[in-house]
């Protein structure tokens, strides 16, 4: 059995950016030389978060638009009261972001057979960004032989 986690590095370029990444990943599978089995794919940060569905931009802007409302930019979230933490001045303000990451979650897992990602005809894997233009690291751990 072959189990093998590497990084993909990506920058976002705002909030609520999002990244398709399956090609990445599909070339990390075919390096593996994993035939059959699974691969997780997973963000490095508590404030992005990883999702597969349909890559169309009237979709996008529906995700956009339903996050927006669920964690509004401007009510109250205690993980911004700086002063009851013990952190850097400089600390962003983001807890919609965390909130929104947690709903969505920070993982998929696809399977992988005959060295493909079992992956539906519309089906794509995305990173969205929650926060601000940052630079990003997703983690890929292939299991199989
Ligand atoms: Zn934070």
């Amino acid at each position: 059995m072959i189990v093998k986690t590497t990084e993909i590095e990506l920058n976002t370029t705002k909030g609520f950016d999002i990244t398709e990444i399956t090609e990445q990943v599909q070339e990390e599978i075919n390096q593996s030389r994993v035939k059959n089995g699974i691969a997780t794919i997973a963000t490095q940060h508590t404030t992005t978060a990883i999702f597969v569905n349909e890559y169309e931009e009237g979709f996008f802007e529906d995700l956009r638009a339903k996050l927006k409302q669920i964690a509004p930019a401007n009510k109250h979230y205690n993980h911004n009261d700086l002063h009851k933490r013990n952190v850097p001045k400089n600390e962003p303000q983001n807890g919609r972001s965390h909130v929104l990451a947690a709903l969505i979650g920070n993982s998929q897992t696809i399977p992988i057979v005959n060295g493909k990602l079992k992956l539906g005809t519309w089906q794509s894997i995305f990173l969205i960004e929650l926060d601000s233009a940052r630079f990003r690291k997703v983690s890929i751990t292939v299991i199989g032989q």
